[in-house]
C-alpha cells in the first residue's frame, strides 16, 4: 500500500531511519514550526532548562518522529520513544519516566491513544516533574510521590482534536505540520537520491515530488520504486520519463492520486451521486477504516480541492468530477 501511514516493513523502517535528517537546518519546509523550535531550543539551552513540552500534529509521514529526534539532538540529550497504545499500565509509563536523565526527551507517538489511567499519571509529571504511584495491593496499598528529573515530552498525533483538553493544555509549544509543496519534496527526494546513490535528474525528482501526496514518507517510498524501474529498464538513469513510467505502473495517476484516493472519490460520485455522504457510510462502501479515511485519505483530498467536508457529510467537488471526465449534474460548466 503506497499510502500506508506507517513503514510497511522492517526494511523500510531501516531505510527511513537512514534517510532521516539529523539537524534542524537539514529539515526541509515547515518554516513556521522550524522557526519556533529553533528559537525555543536556543532559549532553553541558554537557561540550561529542558525545552517546554511539544505537541506535533499532522497526517502520518510528514516528519513528526523526525522532528522529535532532531529536538533531542539539538538539545544535546537522549530520546526515549514509545507510543500511546503500547503504554497499557500506569507502571509502564512510571518506569520510563523514572529512568530519564535530566532534560531528556520522551517521545510519545499516537499520544491520543493513551489510556485514561496512564494519562492521569502524566499530568503531575508534566506539571511538577512528580508522579504518584501505588505501592502494594489491597488494604495495605499506599500512594508514594516520586520526584522525576526535568524532561521534555514530545507528543505526536494525527489530529489535535482527538486529545483531551487537560492533556492539550499541558503543552507549551504546539506545532501543526502541513503538507509539503512539490518544490520542498523535490529537495527531499534529491537529498534521498544522493544517499541511495541514484542517478536522478532534477525533473525526475520533481515528477516524484508532484505525485507523492505532499508527504515525505510517500516521496521516499516512490523514489525507491523509481530506482528499481530505472535500474531494470533504463540502465540506472532516472529521468522524468522513467519516473513517470514507474509511477504510472504503480497506479499513481498524473495528478498524484493513487488507487485508494480514486476509489474514494469515485465512490462518492457514483454510489452517492457526489454526496453528501457520512464518513461511516463511505468507510463501509470502500471497505476502509473510518480512521484511515479521516487521518490519511481525506486530509490530502480536501487540501487539493477534490473533496469537501460539510455538516451533512463528504461531497465531491467540481474538480473531482472533472478529474474523472464525468459531467457533474447541475453544474452550468458542463
Ligand atoms: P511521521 O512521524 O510524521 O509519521 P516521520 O518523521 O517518520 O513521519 O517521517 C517519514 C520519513 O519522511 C522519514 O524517513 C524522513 O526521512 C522523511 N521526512 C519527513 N520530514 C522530512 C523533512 N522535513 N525533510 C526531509 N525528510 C523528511
Amino acid at each position: 500500500r503506497l499510502i500506508s501511514p506507517v513503514p510497511v516493513s522492517v526494511r523500510e523502517e531501516a531505510l527511513e531511519r537512514a534517510l532521516r535528517p539529523k539537524q534542524l537546518d537539514e529539515y526541509v519546509g515547515q518554516e513556521k514550526v522550524r522557526g519556533q523550535l529553533s528559537l525555543f531550543i536556543e532559549a532553553a539551552k541558554m537557561r540550561q532548562e529542558p525545552l517546554d513540552h511539544v505537541l506535533l500534529f499532522g497526517p502520518p509521514g510528514l516528519g513528526k518522529t523526525t522532528l522529535a529526534h532532531i529536538i533531542a539532538r539539538e538539545m544535546g540529550v537522549n530520546l526515549r520513544q514509545t507510543s500511546g497504545p503500547v503504554l497499557e499500565r500506569a507502571g509502564d509509563l512510571a518506569a520510563l519516566l523514572t529512568n530519564l536523565e535530566p532534560n531528556d526527551v520522551l517521545f510519545i507517538d499516537e499520544i491520543h491513544r493513551l489510556s485514561p489511567v496512564v494519562e492521569e499519571i502524566l499530568y503531575p509529571a508534566l506539571e511538577d516533574y512528580q508522579i504518584d504511584i501505588m505501592i502494594g495491593e489491597g488494604p495495605g496499598a499506599r500512594s508514594v510521590k516520586l520526584d522525576l528529573p526535568p524532561f521534555t515530552l514530545v507528543g505526536a498525533t494525527t489530529r489535535a482534536g482527538m486529545l483531551t483538553n487537560p492533556l492539550r493544555d499541558r503543552f507549551g509549544i504546539i506545532g501543526r505540520l502541513e503538507f509539503y509543496t512539490p518544490q520542498e519534496l523535490q529537495r527531499i527526494v534529491m537529498r534521498s537520491s544522493g544517499l541511495l546513490e541514484m542517478n536522478l535528474s532534477d525533473d525526475g525528482a520533481l515528477e516524484v515530488a508532484r505525485r507523492s501526496r505532499g508527504t515525505p514518507r510517500i516521496a521516499n517510498r516512490l523514489l525507491r520504486r523509481v530506482r528499481d524501474y530505472a535500474d531494470v529498464r533504463a540502465g540506472g538513469d532516472a529521468s522524468r520519463k522513467v519516473a513517470d513510467a514507474a509511477l504510472t505502473m504503480l497506479d499513481v495517476d498524473a495528478q498524484g492520486l493513487d488507487l485508494m484516493d480514486r476509489k474514494l472519490l469515485l465512490t462518492v460520485i457514483e454510489k452517492f451521486a457526489g454526496g453528501p455522504v457520512g464518513v461511516d457510510n463511505l468507510a463501509a462502501a470502500i471497505g476502509e477504516e473510518r480512521d484511515t479515511i479521516e487521518d490519511v485519505l481525506e486530509p490530502y483530498l480536501i487540501q487539493q480541492g477534490y473533496l469537501q467536508r460539510t455538516p451533512r457529510g463528504r461531497m465531491a467537488t467540481a474538480n473531482a468530477w472533472l478529474h474523472f471526465g464525468l459531467p457533474q449534474p447541475g453544474n452550468p460548466a458542463n
